[in-house]
């Protein structure tokens, strides 16, 4: 696997991989774990045998709000290399703050591109709790497609409303790129895997399990016929609070959309949830089939 710091020399990788080949790519912040791992194997499969496997490790101040925890970020480069070469990625871009955004002095979310893609999607839920965070995600996504200029896209379940933006921005800015969602890959006891989850005490991890439990039984009861979005949220809440977390949202929402459903869940949706646990923000979703 190859190692690329800076941006020509990716050009310059990138013209020499041959038209036919197919490339796939797969953006990440690092602090890498077998979530990131499925993407990078998915990647490995819709690129071929004869394809190149691009990821990309970058900490994206844009995406962080002031008092966020772009700092404390885990940044274990080391190893995470060497999880990329062992799920046989062929190229790893690692590109510096100056390489991303040589044109701002402190790139921060405080100071949005005023030009990049901004999507509606991007203000409810975490864009809510987060402003400004699906812009930063945006601009560099759109950076890292026009350098790396992938076939195939991969990205991850876990972060649902995300993959949806970027699908939108993907279609709207018109890049030629396949887009594939990867299923959320959990520990044995359902907490989805995330690079945050290295902050959980012995005390509280425990706790977390409760949140994708509580996902599995909202799926349950709409499945089974109650599908009344008070009596959801309800629940959703009460058993997350019960095992100590802050909610900060869970309902279901329209599965392609995010609308919010009046009274009754009666389409396609996703069960979303943001939790604290202690430092801990957690993030989970799960997608229920309209019948
Ligand atoms: P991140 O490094 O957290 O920015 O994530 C990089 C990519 O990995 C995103 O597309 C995430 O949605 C995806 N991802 C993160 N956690 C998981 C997980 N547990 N299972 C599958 N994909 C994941």
């Amino acid at each position: 696997m190859q190692i690329i710091r800076t941006i020509t020399e990716l050009q310059r990788r990138r013209r020499d991989i041959s038209a036919a080949a197919r490339v796939a790519f797969v953006p990440t912040m690092g602090a890498l774990h077998a979530g990131h791992g499925r993407l990078v194997q998915l990647a490995r499969q819709a690129a071929g045998p004869d394809g190149c496997v691009i990821a990309s490790i970058f900490v994206n101040p844009k995406q962080f709000g002031p008092g966020e925890d772009f700092a404390s970020y885990p940044r274990p480069f080391a190893e995470d290399a060497r999880l990329l070469r062992q799920w046989r990625a062929d190229i790893l871009f690692a590109p510096t703050e100056r390489e991303m955004y040589p044109e701002a002095a402190a790139p921060a979310n405080s100071s949005p591109d005023p030009a990049g893609y901004r999507d509606p999607l991007g203000d409810v839920l975490e864009g809510k709790i987060r402003p400004g965070h699906f812009r930063g995600v945006c601009a560099v996504v759109a950076r890292l497609l026009a350098l790396v200029q992938p076939n195939v896209l991969i990205l991850g379940q876990k972060d649902y409303q995300q993959q949806l933006i970027l699908r939108r921005m993907i279609r709207e800015m018109n890049f030629p790129v396949d887009v594939l969602t990867a299923p959320t890959i959990r520990e044995p006891d359902g907490l989805a895997m995330s690079s945050r989850n290295r902050r959980l005490t012995p005390r509280e991890r425990p706790a977390a399990a409760v949140v994708y439990r509580a996902l599995c039984q909202a799926k349950d009861e709409i499945l089974n016929g109650r599908r009344e979005v008070k009596h959801l949220i309800e629940e959703m809440t009460g058993s997350i609070s019960a095992a100590g977390l802050e909610v900060q949202y869970a309902l279901p929402c329209h599965a392609d959309t995010l609308a919010e459903f009046a009274g009754v869940v009666n389409d396609r949706c996703v069960l979303l949830v943001a939790a604290r646990l202690g430092a801990t923000r957690l993030i989970d979703n799960v997608v229920v089939p309209r019948e």
